[in-house]
C-alpha cells in the first residue's frame, strides 16, 4: 500500500496517509475560496483512520458547515497554509492536494459548491457538476 506525505509551506507541520483517497474534489465553496485565495481547493478526501499529523500541531480554525455541525480547519499557525479540512460529520479529512510532496497523478473527480464559484472559476472538463453536494455526503 502506497503511503503519501505532504507538509506546509514552512515544514513546521508534516502529515502522512495510507492508501489511496476514496474520492477528490475541487470545491468552490466561500470558505475555500477565502482559505486558498483562488476560485477553489482540491482536497483529496482521506479517511480520518489512514491520516496522521507526523511533525508539529496545526491550529484549529472551526465553523458551522452547511448540516449545522463544526467543520474545523487545520493550518500552520506559523506560515498559514491550510493542510486539512476536517467536516465533522464525515469520515474522511479533506486533504489539500497542493500540500503534497509525494509524487502523485491524482485529478479532481468532482467540482462541488458550484453554486458559489466566482465568475471567473474555472472548471475541470469531463467531470460532474454539483451546485452544492452529492447526495449522502455531508457538508
Ligand atoms: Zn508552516
Ligand atoms: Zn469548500
Amino acid at each position: 500500500m502506497k503511503n503519501y506525505k505532504g507538509k506546509c509551506s514552512c515544514g513546521n507541520i508534516e502529515y502522512c496517509f495510507e492508501g489511496e483517497p476514496i474520492s477528490s474534489a475541487f470545491c468552490y465553496c466561500d470558505n475555500c475560496q477565502t482559505h486558498t485565495g483562488s476560485d477553489k481547493w482540491f482536497g483529496l478526501w482521506v479517511l480520518k483512520e489512514k491520516f496522521r499529523f507526523s511533525k508539529g500541531e496545526p491550529t484549529i480554525f472551526t465553523r458551522l458547515g452547511d448540516s449545522g455541525e463544526a467543520v474545523n480547519h487545520a493550518f500552520c499557525g506559523n506560515c498559514g497554509t491550510t493542510l486539512l479540512v476536517d467536516p465533522k460529520v464525515v469520515d474522511f479529512y479533506s486533504v489539500g492536494a497542493s500540500t503534497l510532496t509525494t509524487e502523485n497523478d491524482f485529478s479532481p473527480k468532482m467540482a462541488i459548491y458550484t453554486a458559489s464559484a466566482p465568475k471567473w472559476a474555472v472548471f475541470p472538463e469531463g467531470v460532474p457538476k454539483f451546485d452544492l453536494l452529492p447526495s449522502g455526503v455531508g457538508g
